[in-house]
């Protein structure tokens, strides 16, 4: 019979980020239909109010490695704890968050204890007393249920794919799993993070907008010239009171390269589609964009799409998005700005 264990780090102030609660809850669904036992294993500086967050999962043991050494995210000692809480827990079934921090040491966590490690999971499930595990291929367009035999199968479930776990009643006791690293596992110190201002981040995975800017922002306009410098206040102002992420089209990023005027603040990462992203979001507004790519594949999971496009005939536009506005984006994203300064008071 399997056991499952849902394996996750804890936040530095202690909390289980909302990626862990949601693989939380898909390993206890999926512990409860192969009536598996499941069992909780956590690592970080010290519990805190993760050990709040996991409580009434039904879970039958709560490990624990925690200490300074485990507070920050590093190969060798997370590799370490994740390892040794697995082989604690007796686990056949690993299912944890597919957070940077984790996806870093899960291959290697899988090779450890001899067994196998799939990523980016949308859902783990179970049919016939066998667990599976579905995800996407070729840029999202193919969707494939895999299964295997070897154990134990470690399982990093995508976020935003399950609903978080809802905690009840009183956090559990945790059982301590001892270990002890050598001073080549601690060869790297953390001396501290930096990272830009978060008002500064403009992809945004909580978001409930995605707002995806098009090369049209920085294209000739009917006065003969292009915009850019307007481009970038109205969006910037609009990602400022909506705080909506930033997503874009390959042909936007593709300028910086180019050497054309682009927008100072986009990137490659922020672009979506084939060879870009596929965020989730409840709603998408596309704006100067045309493309195949970013309306086919780079929103296909976003709820509810708009599209502000000056060209009635935009097929990709006017195919994928539930709404278009056939207008001009600086004229409509002026006045959307204005109303939500209006109404932000
Ligand atoms: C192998 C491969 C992979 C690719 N992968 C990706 C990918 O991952 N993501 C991606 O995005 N692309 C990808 N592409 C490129 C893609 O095919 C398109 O070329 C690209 O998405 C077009 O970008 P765009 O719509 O921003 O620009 P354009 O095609 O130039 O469209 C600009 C749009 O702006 C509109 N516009 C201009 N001014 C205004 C205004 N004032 N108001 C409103 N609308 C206005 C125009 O009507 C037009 O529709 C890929 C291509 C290939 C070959």
């Amino acid at each position: 019979m399997d056991t499952v264990l849902f394996l996750s780090p804890v936040e530095p102030d202690g909390s289980l980020a909302k990626p862990g609660r949601e693989a939380l809850a898909a390993a206890r669904a999926l512990a409860q239909s192969l009536s598996a036992p499941l069992a909780v294993g956590l690592f970080g500086a010290a519990p805190g109010p993760a050990a709040q967050a996991v409580a009434g999962s039904g879970a039958a043991r709560h490990l624990s490695v925690f200490g300074a050494d485990f507070a920050a995210a590093r190969y060798a000692s997370d590799a370490a704890a994740a390892a040794a809480l697995a082989k604690a827990a007796g686990a056949t079934l690993v299912v944890a968050p597919h957070t940077s921090r984790v996806a870093r040491v899960a291959a290697g966590v899988a090779h450890r204890l001899g067994g196998r490690v799939d990523t980016h999971l949308v859902a783990v499930s179970a049919a016939d007393g066998k667990p599976a595990a579905a995800r996407w291929f070729y840029r999202q367009r193919m969707e494939a249920v895999l299964a295997r035999a070897q154990r134990p199968w470690v399982l990093l479930l995508d976020p935003g794919c399950v609903a978080p776990f809802e905690p009840q009643g009183s956090a559990p006791a945790f059982e301590a799993v001892v270990v002890t690293l050598g001073e080549a596992e601690k060869g790297t110190t953390v001396r501290g993070v930096r990272a830009p201002r978060s008002d500064a981040q403009t992809i945004r995975p909580d978001a409930k907008l995605l707002f995806v800017a098009g090369a049209g922002w920085t294209k000739k306009q009917a006065d003969g010239a292009a915009h850019t410098a307007d481009a970038e206040r109205l969006i910037l102002a609009f990602l400022g009171t909506s705080q909506a992420s930033l997503g874009s089209s390959k042909s936007l990023v593709d300028q910086s390269v180019d050497g054309a005027k682009v927008l100072s603040f986009m990137s490659h990462l922020n672009q979506v589609g084939q060879t870009g992203a596929t965020p989730r979001h409840p709603k998408g507004l596309a704006t100067c964009c045309h493309g195949e790519e970013p309306h086919v594949v780079g929103w296909r999971f976003i709820a509810e799409r708009r599209a502000v496009n000056l060209d009635a005939n935009c097929g990709w536009a006017r195919g994928k998005a539930d709404v278009v506005y056939v207008a001009d984006a600086f004229a409509v994203m002026e006045k959307v700005n204005a109303l939500l300064a209006a109404k932000k008071g």
